[in-house]
């Protein structure tokens, strides 16, 4: 029987998008690859985000007569979030990925993914954000499909326990939990060794709440991550190696989010990669603007957060037990109190004023901004399993197992509260959105890294052999609004891989 092979070029611990843009990239360039993933399936969070792609002077804007730089883009992408984060990025990084955003667009669009767009998001100034056809399972598919024709060595089922270091501190490879086979043989950790270096692509820690509780605060530290495996494993070991971790407090969210639906959703129905995917992109333009528009609509349902004009219009939180807990218009305090609740869920209640209120524009429930806009109705007829409406509270109630005279107390102490600030009483037909549950989407805490992706220490010093890309290698850039964490994790892995191949870097590494 052969030997099992331990010695690779390169190392990929993580299987997610910027874990296989940066294998696919080196194989690409030539270099002998493995790719370890801890879990069953690659994917990580980049399977299962929405799969938009912001970047600017991309060949669709081009095609849609729309003129765009990335240095119009970097100074947008500082207009999203509120300027005390702003104030915490690393520009000079955030300026060199943008300058590289598109060309790995084009990567993606020449390996035979298709995007949908690009669509407007403000405060950019002009239609940036490219969506991936039929999701972002495809960028999965196709790079993973393309790391195998070339050649590169996939294991799932691999977690990556810790980094092997040198007598000098250079990392020279990485221990991975023994399989049965291994313990079976009294391993219970397999060693692989690389030659060219190790590159920690693992995601982020939005569901590790050790990593929460130490950098944002106890409080928060019952609130999970969206993806529940992305527990941090990446971070603590560029930590562990000597790497500097920078905004570990910063995070995308909390916010509340609708539990998603029973069984698959209607986008893992279509084809991600092959022969199929490729017609669905190619008959793209040809799809009428109304079923594109249904499309995106039934994501808004399945994955967007509920606004929180809501709740400062009135619609009251509920739990399991039919109690209000906490003021809904404070954020983030209605979020950890939604994960203090039993079974860390709430629901939403809206009377007959408010749900006609929320049935047309300007008042939506949840929106991809510009693009559409889901109603009460919306919710209604896509989403069964988490809206209901009724004329009667007790039958409400009844259908989520709520105890009936606990709401109808609740209601009564509302209404009383409602009538001593000369507010109107919540009443007539009613409507019942939930169970909701309160999550961090990311984490924007990463490794500090230069542009050739090394991990720095606290003094600056690229510590040998050891690289970071994705939500693990953010290097302290704040990446607000849609589609560029995506965007950073294909680029810094694409960009990663090659350098770390060895090809020569001539693409614009004057953009710093
Ligand atoms: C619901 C949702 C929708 C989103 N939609 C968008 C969007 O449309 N556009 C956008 O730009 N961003 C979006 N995001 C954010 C974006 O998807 C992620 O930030 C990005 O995909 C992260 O890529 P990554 O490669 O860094 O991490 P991941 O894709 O999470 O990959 C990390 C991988 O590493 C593996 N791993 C972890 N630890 C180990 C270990 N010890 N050993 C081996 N493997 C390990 C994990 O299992 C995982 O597979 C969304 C996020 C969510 C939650």
């Amino acid at each position: 029987m052969l030997a099992m092979k331990t010695q690779f070029d390169i190392i990929v611990v993580g299987g997610g998008g910027s874990g296989l843009a940066a294998a696919v990239s080196a194989a690409e360039h030539g270099a002998d690859v493995l790719l370890l993933e801890k879990q069953p399936a690659l994917g990580g969070t980049t399977g299962i985000a929405v799969g938009s792609f912001t970047a600017s002077g991309t060949r669709l804007q081009t095609q849609s007569g729309i003129q765009d730089s990335a240095q119009a883009h970097h100074q947008d992408a500082g207009l999203f979030s509120a300027p005390d984060i702003e104030a915490r990025n690393n520009d000079p990084l955030r300026r060199y990925f943008l300058s590289h955003a598109a060309d790995t667009l084009h990567w993606l669009m020449d390996m035979g993914l298709s995007f949908h767009g690009p669509s407007p998001e403000p405060p950019n100034r002009v239609p940036r954000m490219h969506n991936v056809v039929p999701g972002a399972r495809a960028y999965v598919a196709t790079l993973h499909a393309r790391l195998i024709k070339l050649g590169g060595t996939v294991r799932v089922n691999s977690p990556v326990l810790r980094l092997v270091q040198a007598d000098d501190g250079a990392v020279t490879g990485v221990a991975v939990k023994g399989d049965k086979k291994a313990v079976a043989d009294g391993r219970n950790e397999v060693e692989f060794h690389a030659i060219r270096g190790v590159v920690l692509a693992a995601g982020d820690y939005a569901n590790c709440p050790e990593t929460i509780a130490r950098f944002k605060g106890e409080r928060y530290a019952s609130i999970e991550g969206i993806n529940p495996n992305s527990d941090g494993d990446g971070h603590r070991l560029a930590e562990a190696a000597g790497a500097k971790l920078l905004n570990m407090d910063v995070t995308y969210g909390p916010e509340l989010r609708f539990v998603p639906p029973p069984g698959r959703t209607f986008q893992e129905f279509l084809p991600t990669s092959g022969l199929a995917a490729r017609l669905l992109g190619t008959l793209l333009p040809c799809v009428p603007g109304f079923l594109m528009n249904a499309m995106i609509r039934r994501l808004l349902v399945t994955w967007q957060h509920p606004e929180n004009s809501l709740f400062d219009d009135g619609a009251i939180l509920i739990n399991r037990a039919g109690q209000r807990f906490c003021d809904e218009t404070l954020w983030p305090e209605r979020e950890i109190a939604v994960a203090a609740q039993p079974g860390k869920e709430c629901f939403i209640l809206l009377d007959q004023s408010l749900a006609e209120r929320y049935s047309r524009w300007p008042n939506f429930i949840s929106t991809a901004p510009k693009i559409a806009y889901a109603y009460v109705a919306d919710y209604l007829r896509l989403r069964p399993d988490i809206a209901i409406q009724s004329a009667d509270i007790e039958s409400l109630a009844q259908a989520r197992s709520i105890p009936t005279e606990s709401l109808r107390r609740t209601l009564k102490e509302t209404n009383e509260e409602r009538l001593a600030v000369g507010r109107a009483r919540l009443d007539g037909r009613w409507t019942l959105l939930g169970p909701a549950r309160a999550c961090f989407t990311t984490t924007e805490g990463g490794a500090a890294i230069n542009t050739q992706f090394q991990t720095l220490d606290e003094n600056g010093t690229p510590i040998k052999g050891l690289y970071a890309v994705g939500q693990t290698g953010l290097g302290g850039q704040i990446l607000w609004g849609h589609g560029l964490h995506i965007a950073w994790a294909m680029t810094s892995g694409r960009l990663a891989g090659k350098q770390l191949a060895g090809a020569s870097f001539t693409e614009a590494d004057d953009s710093l």
